[in-house]
């Protein structure tokens, strides 16, 4: 697969990358010689560029996978991109130095200030912010930046001198874009991703299927985000070598452009890390599927659900999804 340079940052990534959430204990919960055969797989399928994070619990998965391939005749070691949701410097620096210790890398290829919400997150995570800098002038990690659901953080990004890179949520329906309390549109995460590369920032989207829930309409996903001119690379959630299979002929062009996946399998879920319990998918309902807990997030009664599919564009934060 043909690389490109991520912005100005030097690292050069494949145009399609996997992002290893779906593997991972939040999600399919796969076991380690499972998981890790998904994502060797994908690499021996010529993807070069994964992305992780520290909340993920996934870095086993990756370290498993290296194993054996790292020392092998001809292997291109990947390029990987964590981050954390650390606020303070002390706790950034711990989940740098994870990172680290788990995938036996002295070097990071990038690592994020994750999930940044509007601006004054940003500010209340300067210690953070500040412990990364650090990590780049001591040449611990390559490159550093942002990954956001917000269209004002992205344009914030853009202006951040020291920041190499925007990870922003984009999909061609919208779906779970945001802007400072409201929600936002991916014509104005789009305006802010070609602030971002004209700054000279790399920018690798997230969420192209919109959580699962536009995965039916593969093609067209897909063409939306590859076609953004300032967009360096389409990282995608892959939990089987089905997934990982598609994407690759997605890439080198040889997927059949009528291409449907089969998502009868699939289940709507709540990622209950970003529920903000607001009740707006129970109230949207038609079947009475989703309920609140007494934790105060969403859950669906799955002997109910039809998976319409009405519940997940209703939700703000993106915290519905279908795998
Ligand atoms: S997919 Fe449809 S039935 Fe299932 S929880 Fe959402 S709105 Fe309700
Ligand atoms: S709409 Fe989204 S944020 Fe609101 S309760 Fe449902 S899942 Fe949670």
């Amino acid at each position: 697969m043909k690389k490109r340079e991520l912005g100005h940052s030097g690292i050069e990534v494949t145009p399609v990358g996997m992002g290893v959430l779906q593997v991972g204990r939040t999600q399919l919960d796969l076991s380690l010689i499972d998981g890790a055969d998904i994502v060797g797989y994908a690499m021996d399928r010529g993807i070069g560029f994964f992305d992780t994070a520290e909340w993920y619990h996934t870095y086993a998965y990756i370290a498993e996978a290296l194993r054996s391939r790292r020392s092998a005749a001809g292997f291109s070691m990947p390029v990987i991109a964590s981050k954390s949701l650390s606020a303070s410097y002390e706790a950034m620096a711990s989940a740098v130095e994870g990172m680290r210790r788990e995938l036996d890398m002295d070097t990071l290829d990038i690592f994020l200030l994750h999930e940044v919400r509007e601006d004054p997150d940003f500010e209340g995570r300067a210690g953070a912010w500040a412990c990364l800098n650090d990590m780049k002038a001591k040449g611990i990690v390559n490159a550093i930046g942002i990954s956001t659901h917000y269209t004002d953080v992205a344009e914030l990004n853009a202006r951040l001198p020291e920041s190499d890179i925007l990870f922003p949520l984009i999909n061609k329906d919208s779906l779970g874009i945001r802007t400072g309390k409201g929600l936002g549109t991916k014509e104005d995460m789009a305006a802010a991703i070609a602030r971002n590369s004209v700054a000279g920032k790399g920018v690798f989207t997230m969420k192209a299927f919109g959580g699962g829930n536009l995965t039916g309409k593969y093609i067209e996903c897909l063409d939306y985000v590859s076609a953004l001119p300032c967009v360096d690379s389409v990282m995608v959630g892959l939990g089987n070598r089905r997934e990982v299979d598609d994407l690759v002929a997605y890439a080198d062009g040889t997927i059949d452009r009528l291409y449907t996946p089969d998502i009868s399998h699939k289940k709507i879920r709540i990622d209950e890390g970003d529920c903000e319990g607001c009740g707006e998918c129970a109230r949207i309902c038609p079947n009475k599927a989703i309920y609140m807990k007494g934790t105060g997030v969403a859950s669906v009664d799955h002997g109910v659900c039809l998976t319409c599919g009405y519940c997940a564009p209703a939700c703000p934060v993106r915290a519905i999804l279908l795998y």
